[in-house]
């Protein structure tokens, strides 16, 4: 399970941050996650319970936004929402796209004590 391992840097962030910033408690976590970043919700938030125990982010809340993969044909330009890598321009027939959005994870805020 890749999420766990992607929590664990997630949570150094976290804790680098918190000894930066002299904050004990993270209260609240805000985590985007990109429909096609490869990243299962349910499996992060099973990670986030296991893997924030014993730290400054543990009792905290995990909020996920999930946001639409989006493409950009080469050939012509057009910009439309994908949900799989591959999927051919709905107006040429183009494929593979250039995908622009949606493959990342990443922290868009805390909330901390
Ligand atoms: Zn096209």
């Amino acid at each position: 399970m890749h999420e766990m391992s992607l929590m664990v840097s997630m949570l150094e962030i976290i804790e680098d941050q918190a000894r930066q910033e002299g904050f004990r408690r993270v209260t609240r976590v805000t985590l985007e996650i990109g429909q096609m970043a490869g990243v299962d919700p349910e499996a992060m938030r099973f990670a986030f319970e296991a893997g924030t125990l014993d730290s400054v982010a543990e009792g905290a809340e995990l909020i996920i936004e999930e946001t639409l993969g989006r493409a950009r044909c080469p050939a012509c330009g057009l910009e439309a929402p994908v949900e799989v890598f591959y999927e051919p321009c709905a107006a040429c027939g183009q494929a593979p796209q250039e995908i622009i959005a949606g493959r990342a994870m990443r922290i868009v805020s805390l909330d901390v004590d």
